[in-house]
C-alpha cells in the first residue's frame, strides 16, 4: 500500500480519493475548499493544510483539477514540483491541453520526476463505482508503476502514447461526447413536441440506432432515468463550464493541426449560449434546456 497525496476533491476527486482509501492506501488530501477535505477526513484521510503540506513523504501524489491554468499554477506557479519527494511518481487526472500536460511533465522530468497524464472518462458515478476508464500519456515504465493506484480507481486503462497523449485521447473522446449529449437531446425534443412519450422514445432509441451513453446511462430528460443528473435539478455530475472547456481544447487542437471540426465547433457554440444562459455549472446534460423552452 502507498501513501499518496490527493489534491483537488470536487465531483470527481472527491470518490476517487474514497476508492483509494477504501483501498488500503494512506491518503493526505487538500483542496481549496475546507468542506471537502473534511469528508475525506471523516473518510480516514489526513487533512492537510496546503497541497505543499498533502505532498509531504508521499510516495504517489495525484491531481484532479478544473482546467490546465489550475493545474501549471499548482506544479509550475506554486512549484509545487519542488516540494515532492524525487522518488515520487505524479499522475495528473485532470483534463487539460495536451501542451500544459507536456510543459509540466517535462518540467517534472528535469526535476527527476516520474509523472503521467491520465486523464479520465465515466463520469461521477464511474468515479463512485470504481469503474472509471483512465487514459494515460507518458513513458510504459510510470504507467506501470501507477497501475495499482489506477486500478484501485478504474477498470479499464488505456496507454495512448507518450506525455500529452492520453490528453488528445480524451479530448477526441469529449468532443464526441458533447455532440452525442446535444443531438440526444434535440431528438427527444422533436419526439416531445411532436406528442411522444420521452420515456418510450428513449427506450425505443436505446435499443435503436440511435442508441449511446446518453440514452444507455445519462438521458439528459428529466425522470427519465434515476439517478442521473437530469432527475436531479442537473446537480453534481459533469459541468457545463468543463464540457465547454473540454470543446474549447478540441478546437484549439484542430486548429493547431489543420483539422476540420464542424460539429465539435457548432457543439461548443451551443454549450456556450447555454453556459451564457446562467447555466454553466449546471450538468452538461442540461443542454437539453436549450430546445425544451416549447415542450415543457
Ligand atoms: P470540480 O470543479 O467539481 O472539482 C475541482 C476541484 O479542484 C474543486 O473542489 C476545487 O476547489 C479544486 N481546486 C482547484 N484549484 C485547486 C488548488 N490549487 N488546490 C487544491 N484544490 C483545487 O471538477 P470535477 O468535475 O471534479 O472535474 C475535475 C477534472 O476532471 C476536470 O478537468 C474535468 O474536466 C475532468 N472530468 C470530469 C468529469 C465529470 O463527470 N465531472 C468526468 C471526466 C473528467
Amino acid at each position: 500500500m502507498s501513501s499518496i497525496a490527493f489534491i483537488g476533491l470536487g465531483n470527481m476527486g472527491a470518490p476517487m480519493a474514497n476508492n483509494l482509501i477504501k483501498a488500503g492506501h494512506q491518503l493526505a488530501v487538500f483542496d481549496l475548499v475546507p468542506g471537502a477535505v473534511n469528508s475525506l477526513a471523516d473518510a480516514g484521510a489526513r487533512a492537510a493544510t496546503s497541497a505543499a503540506d498533502a505532498v509531504r513523504g508521499a510516495e504517489v501524489v495525484v491531481t484532479m483539477l478544473p482546467a490546465s491554468k489550475h493545474v501549471e499554477a499548482l506544479y509550475l506557479g506554486q512549484d509545487l514540483l519542488g516540494a515532492i519527494d524525487p522518488s515520487a511518481l505524479v499522475i495528473e487526472c485532470s483534463t487539460i491541453a495536451p501542451d500544459s500536460a507536456r510543459k509540466v511533465a517535462t518540467a517534472a522530468q528535469q526535476r527527476g520526476l516520474a509523472m503521467i497524464d491520465a486523464p479520465v472518462s465515466g463520469g461521477t458515478a464511474g468515479a463512485a463505482a470504481g469503474t472509471l476508464t483512465f487514459i494515460v500519456g507518458g513513458e510504459a515504465d510510470n504507467l506501470a508503476r501507477a497501475m495499482p493506484v489506477l486500478q484501485a480507481m478504474g477498470k479499464n486503462i488505456f496507454h495512448a502514447g507518450p506525455a500529452g497523449a492520453g490528453q488528445v485521447a480524451k479530448i477526441c473522446n469529449n468532443m464526441l461526447l458533447g455532440i452525442l449529449m446535444a443531438g440526444t437531446s434535440e431528438a427527444l425534443a422533436l419526439g416531445v413536441a411532436n406528442g411522444l412519450d420521452p420515456k418510450v422514445l428513449s427506450d425505443i432509441i436505446a435499443k435503436s440506432s440511435g442508441r449511446n451513453w446518453a440514452t444507455e446511462l445519462y438521458n439528459p430528460w428529466p425522470g427519465v432515468m434515476e439517478n442521473t443528473p437530469a432527475s436531479k435539478g442537473y446537480a453534481g455530475g459533469f459541468g457545463v463550464d468543463l464540457m465547454l472547456k473540454d470543446l474549447g481544447l478540441a478546437a484549439e487542437a484542430a486548429l493547431s493541426s489543420r483539422s476540420s471540426i464542424p460539429l465539435g465547433e457548432l457543439a461548443r457554440n451551443l454549450y456556450s449560449l447555454h453556459s451564457g444562459d446562467g447555466s454553466g455549472k449546471l450538468d452538461f446534460s442540461s443542454i437539453v434546456n436549450l430546445y425544451t423552452h416549447k415542450t415543457q
